[in-house]
């Protein structure tokens, strides 16, 4: 026989699919990833791409289905507000057996199962009915193994959190989120340019590389670390109607309303002002810099181009600045060996203006050097949140007493 098993995600689906192989050792068991219920967008790929790496591992073909959002929401509609466990979850069972009960006919399957019954926060019964109704509408067989019982939720996390995969804390729509993190579900869902520090768009770096490397029989390790995180919400200078285009030095506090003040003082290349603490340094090429080394300042600072020297010196500006300092989590990668002759640093995070290491220049830089990796010559240590006072490397050296010795972008990528 054939089984389709429909996966919601990698910490659920290692464990069930593991344990399914066993019981069915003689037949062919296939995955397919259908989840348009998952929100944001940044969130789906993440739990998709740790999907392909568990899938990897464990020598499953896994196959991914559309990500249907709208036709999702619609279905949905007039279910916004029911409770995880309610009405809205049946439907979203529903949607996600019946899509996959399709391709498991498109596929010549027998079986069907899903993942979603591993998971402690469903009913199982209602996944069972669900998962039953829908395989004998297409001619299937709904397998509904129970495989929590007898310590397997514990075994679950045991060998999730040994294989270091990404673990979501919310079920996935943006009604169950809001009503789990109420005001704070912002932050899972407002998006940044580029992959900034903590941010879902960096993790997804991270475990892509990652699951690149894997696929090339390297080996990995992962730690995560909290540090302090630095974001702008919101932030403008304008000459009278003029905007000047500027970047805010990270740590910057926010001000109050919009802050009118004129140049007090200039001191090199740097503008003070008379209120609000404001600073302005002006820059001969306008452009994000990282903080290597935080002081403790958070006076808030813009980085101008020079160019506007003249122009600020003899106006007064008007400051808008929103900006968030919170403590957040990211992760630093190591791709290799923890005893390599020579470790290159990579930052997973990019800057304000996106500007920041490609996903495929890490894969060349891997292709190109794989056998002194295999050999255990050079490992890489890709490292989150590094534009915000190293925190990545800073970490990796704590946690292993390594140091990097090479930073990647002086490698010509
Ligand atoms: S809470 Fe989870 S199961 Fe329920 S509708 Fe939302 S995504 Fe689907």
């Amino acid at each position: 026989m054939k089984i389709l098993v429909h996966i919601c995600c990698a910490p659920d689906a290692f464990y069930f699919l593991k344990r399914l192989r066993e019981e069915y050792p003689d037949n062919t068991i296939v995955g397919f990833f259908y989840d348009p219920n998952i929100h944001p967008y940044e969130e789906y790929k993440l739990r998709l791409v740790e999907t392909e790496r568990i899938c990897q591992a464990l020598g499953i073909e896994l196959y991914k289905g559309e990500y249907d959002l709208e036709n999702w929401m619609r279905s949905v509609k007039g279910y916004e507000d029911e409770p995880e466990r309610g009405k809205r979850c049946k439907i979203c069972f529903d949607y996600r057996l019946i899509r996959s009960a399709q391709f498991a006919k498109d596929l010549g399957a027998t079986h069907l199962t899903t993942t979603l019954l591993m998971s402690p926060k469903k009913e199982f019964m209602m996944l069972k009915e669900s998962g039953e109704s829908v395989a004998s509408t297409y001619g299937l067989e709904f397998l509904s193994p129970d495989y929590r019982k007898g310590g397997g939720t514990q075994e679950m996390f045991k060998l999730s959190r040994g294989f270091e995969v990404y673990h979501q804390d919310y079920c996935g729509c943006i009604y169950g989120l809001f009503k789990q993190k109420k005001e704070n579900a912002v932050w899972d869902l407002v998006s940044f340019i580029g992959r900034r520090p903590g941010s879902k768009e960096e993790s997804l770096f991270i475990k892509s590389v990652r699951l690149f490397a894997e696929g090339l029989s390297l080996s990995c390790r992962e730690w995560e670390f909290s540090f302090l995180n630095w974001k702008v919400l919101y932030g403008r200078i304008q000459v009278g109607d003029q905007t000047i285009p500027s970047f805010v030095v990270p740590f910057s506090r926010s001000v109050r309303g919009i802050l009118k003040a004129d140049v007090e003082e200039v001191i090199g290349n740097t503008l003070y002002y008379n209120r609000g603490g404001l600073k302005i340094l002006l820059v001969d090429e306008l452009k994000d810099e990282p903080v290597y080394r935080f002081n403790g300042l958070t006076d808030p600072t813009f980085r101008v181009s020079s160019a506007y020297r003249e122009l600020l010196l003899k106006n007064r500006i008007k400051v808008e600045l929103q900006t968030e300092l919170s403590t957040d989590q990211s992760s630093v990668l190591l791709v290799g060996s923890l005893q390599a002759k020579s470790f290159v640093g990579i930052p997973a995070d990019t800057l304000q203006d996106g500007e920041g290491v490609s996903l495929e220049a890490v894969k060349e830089f891997i292709k190109r050097n794989l056998n002194e990796m295999l050999k255990g010559q050079i490992s890489l240590v890709v490292c989150g949140a590094e534009s915000l006072a190293r925190a990545g490397s800073s970490y990796f050296r704590e946690r292993t007493g390594k140091i990097i010795n090479t930073v990647f972008c002086e490698l010509g990528f």
